[in-house]
């Protein structure tokens, strides 16, 4: 090969090399929530992808082989911690990427677990003063991989910041509607501590902050009283865990599911829940409107399926008058 060929070899390499380079960079999201907060900052600079698919555990996921395929094709990778992708650690070690690695709670003033020695409560995005912090990291962290659109994402970052700021009001007042003695939120798993804290509401979940866990007869009890004590009319379902303690619960205490809670994934993209403010602005007022309206929407309920108990004995009667003229017909 003469030499005119090598340049030529060499000046396509490097305009190959040149045309990767100029590829937006990949952001890869362990889960839905903290996608749409990068694709909040990072606007059409960035392109995203998630692991967990929306409706999924985080915590009990286990990857599959694509997931390693899309930790390589990574520029930068988002990774809560705190315990909550237990997977994760191992899953970027076994890809062999070159992408960087952000823990996006750094500088979240963590709950400690009242269970777990050393364990702390993951579910920090909960509150949206915390939002920001996950929104600060993950802008330094584009700003880092990709100096060139500082001043765009900057420009992302600081809108995003007055939402989430507005967000944060909005839930605050939102939550003073509700009476004091009945702002206790009963829930399947413990993932709105975070919620609690900043908002002013007590919790009380079936189960832990992870949900590995299995219920006990004890969490039930426990339950079962501050539902009783508090005199709350509704308990709320969430979107990633299977609902049949939380409706038995209802059932038994004769309480509404007072709606479907958002806490480890995102709702459907083209729906109220389907964004990281979408989802916080859905939860509280479902939770408002269950603890304040409980009352009410349970005698409507009761309502309803009274005039469907009539409806249905109506049918019965006249279902026995028709074989009953049959047969005094038959016998004549
Ligand atoms: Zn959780």
């Amino acid at each position: 090969m003469n030499t005119k060929n090598n340049v030529l070899i060499l000046s396509l390499l490097l305009l190959c090399f040149s045309a990767i380079k100029a590829e937006k960079p990949h952001v890869l999201a362990s889960a839905s929530i903290f996608q749409d907060m990068a694709k909040n900052i990072g606007g059409d600079l960035i392109t995203t992808d998630l692991i967990v698919p929306i409706g999924g555990d985080p915590h009990l996921y286990d990857p599959v082989p694509k997931d390693a395929k899309k930790v390589v094709a990574a520029d930068l990778i988002l990774i809560n911690g705190l315990t909550f992708e237990g997977w994760i650690k191992k899953l970027v070690a076994n890809a062999g990427t070159q992408a960087t690695s952000v823990l996006i709670t750094e500088g979240v003033d963590a709950i400690r677990s009242t269970e777990y020695e050393n364990a702390t409560d993951p579910h920090a995005w909960m509150s949206a003063e915390n939002g920001k912090i996950y929104a600060k990291n993950i802008y330094e962290a584009l700003r880092n991989i990709d100096p060139k659109n500082e001043k765009q994402y900057e420009e992302n970052y600081t809108k995003y910041i007055a939402q989430l700021d507005a967000l944060h009001k909005y839930i605050h007042e939102q939550i003073q509607n509700i009476p004091e003695d009945q702002r206790v939120l009963v829930t399947s798993h413990d993932a709105f501590e975070y919620f609690g804290k900043e908002y002013g509401l007590q919790l009380e979940a079936i189960v832990g902050i992870s949900t590995e866990a299995e219920a006990q007869t004890s969490d039930l009890i426990r339950v079962t009283k501050a539902i009783k004590d508090s005199g709350i009319k509704a308990v709320f379902i969430e979107s990633t865990i299977n609902p049949k303690m939380i409706k038995q619960l209802a059932k038994d205490n004769n309480v509404i599911i007072g709606g479907e809670l958002f806490a480890d994934s995102l709702g459907e993209l083209d729906g109220p829940a389907g964004t990281y403010i979408g989802m916080l602005k859905t939860n509280t007022d479902n939770i408002v409107r269950g603890l304040t309206k409980g009352e009410e929407l349970r005698h409507k309920h009761q309502d309803q399926s009274s005039s469907t108990n009539w409806i249905w004995y109506l049918g019965l009667g006249l279902a026995f008058i028709l074989l009953l003229f049959l047969v005094i017909k038959k016998m004549t």
